[in-house]
Formats: structure tokens, C-alpha cells, sequence
């Protein structure tokens, strides 16, 4: 049971057990705010297989061992950390009630979403393993240093990978690009190859490859720009009014607009979905909702 709470009641409840959620229960933890962290376990961070921007870590660190350590030190803190998927979120008075798909419920004063998205990867065999090896890739602004001087392809729909292979250029005179659609007039490239469109990406244990028209062309490493999907839905439930575009709209200290005691974190709400922004979002939400909520002064010891 979380510090200071009754059976299924907390203080906080965090949704999401990523960086930006983790981060969140250790700051709650040490304004010694009762925390229970409900996670699915498919944090993006997961398939990292070495992160070099994580500050602290000058040899780089693998997501799973750097959400190992988080959740070592939410835990050291008092949060209590649930593996289970939140299927519904309400207000409930003036606070929040939770409940996951086997019925299990929570009463919280203050909500934490912390839920990620989820990207969409190319239909192709072995996916995991491409990206696990580094020959598929997700984030250049994560990864791209690392490929620095190496044949990149760079896949998905004309527009999005136009605009990408800009900043990769700036890792490489060696780019592709492997269109999902049609190919266009890349202009401000002249010297980038354009594949033909149309084709499939192949992964051979080693390599990916675009293969079109009867020919494979391999690259070092292939950034594929199809897009993603936030899971902005219980925000929805628990009355916020997304975006147009389908965001969750927050004001500064990550308080969602218009339901007090409802923060969203990390990449579910972040333009720039990296841990150090997740971790930043996750401080400011935590010192933002610890004011909110009811002074108690301590007791003697
Ligand atoms: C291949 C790859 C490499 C990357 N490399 C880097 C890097 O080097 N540096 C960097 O800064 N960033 C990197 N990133 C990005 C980084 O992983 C994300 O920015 C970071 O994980 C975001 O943290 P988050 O906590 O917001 O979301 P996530 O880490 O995705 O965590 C969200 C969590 O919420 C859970 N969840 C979702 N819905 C529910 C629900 N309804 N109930 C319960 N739980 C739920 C999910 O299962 C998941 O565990 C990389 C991403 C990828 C894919």
C-alpha cells in the first residue's frame, strides 16, 4: 500500500511507468506524497539498445537498464508499482477514480498521465531485432550521431521524409530516400538519391534494405517516418478537450487545461519526445501537484 493511504487510495496515481512516469513517483516520493505507478510495461524506452544523450551516462546506457534503475529509486522512495493497463479514468469527487480491465479500482487525488506513444513500424519481418541491432532506427536527434558518416535510408510517406532528410544531411552525404508513396523534387537536396517508390524494407539479420523494381539497395541504418499514435484517451474521459490534432492541451507545471489535479508528462503530450524532456515535464508536474494538494505539516519524530 502506497505511504499515508487507505486500500486502493492514494495520493497520486501515475499512469505510465516509462521515464516521464518513474521520474514523477521519485520527486512525489521525496515531497513524501503516497504514489502508486500503474504501468503496462511497453515503454518506447524499452527499445532503446544504447542511449549516448542521457545525461550521466558518458558510455551510453540501454533503456531497459535505465528504466531497471528508475524503478529501483521510485521504489527506494515509497511508490508502489503496479504492472496493469488503466482501461477507464473519472473524476470522482474532487479527485480521480482509476480502474483497470480486471476490475481492479483506484481512488486518487491527483492524476499523473504518463502514457506514451506508440510508433508505427514498418511491415516487416523481425522488426525488433532490426532495431535492437541499430540497422532500423527511430529518432535522429537520439541516435543519428551515431551513424555519423554512414549510408542512411530514410523511409515513409514524400512529405515527412523530406522534411527529416534535411537534418540528416547533416550526418551524412550518403542518404537515401525510400518513399512509402511518390517520389518528388527534393530541391534543398540536390544531392540526395531518391529511390523509386513503392518498394519493401528487408531486414537480413545484419542490414536493411529497400527492394524495388527487382533491386536491394542496403543501407547502414534506415530511419522509417510513419508516424505515431499517443494515448491521449483517458485524458478524453476525464473530461479534457484535445486539440484538433488530438493533443492533450497543458498549461505550465503540466496541469492539463480545464481538469485541475489531472497532469500529462513525456512523450503522451511532448513535441520533443526525449527522456530529458520526460524527466523535466515529470519534476515540474510533481512540484506543481504537491502545491495543489493539502499542506501536511510533520509530526514529530
Ligand atoms: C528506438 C528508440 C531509441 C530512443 N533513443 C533515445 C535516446 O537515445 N535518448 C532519448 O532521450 N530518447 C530516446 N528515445 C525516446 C524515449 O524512449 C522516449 O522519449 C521516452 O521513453 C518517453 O518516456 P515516457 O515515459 O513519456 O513514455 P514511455 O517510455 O513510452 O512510457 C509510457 C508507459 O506508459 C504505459 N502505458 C500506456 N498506456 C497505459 C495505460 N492505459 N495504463 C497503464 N500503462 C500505460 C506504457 O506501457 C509505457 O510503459 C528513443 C525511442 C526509441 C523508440
Amino acid at each position: 500500500m502506497a505511504r499515508g493511504t487507505g486500500s486502493g487510495r492514494v495520493d497520486v496515481a501515475v499512469v505510465g511507468g516509462g521515464p516521464a512516469g518513474l521520474t514523477a513517483a521519485i520527486y512525489l516520493g521525496r515531497l513524501h506524497r503516497g504514489c502508486v505507478v500503474l504501468d503496462a510495461g511497453h515503454s518506447r524506452a524499452r527499445w532503446i539498445p544504447e542511449s549516448n544523450n542521457c545525461p550521466g551516462f558518458p558510455g551510453g546506457i540501454s533503456g531497459d537498464a535505465l528504466l531497471a534503475r528508475l524503478r529501483e529509486q521510485a521504489a527506494q522512495f515509497g511508490a508502489r508499482l503496479e504492472r496493469t493497463t488503466v482501461t477507464a479514468l473519472q473524476r470522482d469527487g474532487g479527485g480521480f477514480r482509476l480502474e483497470d480491465g480486471q476490475g481492479r479500482t483506484w481512488q486518487a487525488r491527483a492524476v499523473v498521465l504518463a502514457t506514451g506513444l506508440a510508433d508505427r513500424l514498418p511491415p516487416m519481418e523481425d522488426v525488433e531485432a532490426a532495431i535492437a541491432c541499430g540497422a532500423l532506427r527511430l529518432c535522429p536527434v537520439c541516435d543519428a550521431y551515431e551513424v555519423t558518416g554512414r549510408r542512411i535510408g530514410v523511409h515513409g510517406p514524400w512529405a515527412a521524409i523530406t522534411a527529416h532528410a534535411r537534418f540528416l544531411r547533416g550526418y551524412t552525404a550518403d542518404l537515401a530516400l525510400l518513399p512509402t508513396d511518390h517520389a518528388g523534387q527534393a530541391d534543398d537536396l540536390p544531392d540526395v538519391e531518391v529511390l523509386p517508390p513503392g518498394g519493401r524494407l528487408e531486414f537480413d539479420g545484419v542490414h536493411c534494405a529497400w527492394v524495388v523494381d527487382g533491386r536491394c539497395h542496403a543501407f547502414d541504418t534506415v530511419y522509417p517516418f510513419l508516424g505515431c499514435d499517443t494515448s491521449a484517451a483517458l485524458a478524453r474521459q476525464a473530461g479534457v478537450v484535445l486539440t484538433g490534432t488530438g493533443e492533450i492541451p497543458v498549461e505550465p507545471g503540466q496541469q492539463t487545461t480545464g481538469v485541475p489535479g489531472l497532469y500529462a508528462i513525456g512523450d503522451v503530450v511532448s513535441g520533443l519526445n526525449q527522456i530529458s524532456v520526460a524527466v523535466g515535464q515529470a519534476a515540474l508536474a510533481a512540484l506543481h501537484l504537491h502545491a495543489r494538494l493539502p499542506f501536511v505539516p510533520r509530526a514529530p519524530d
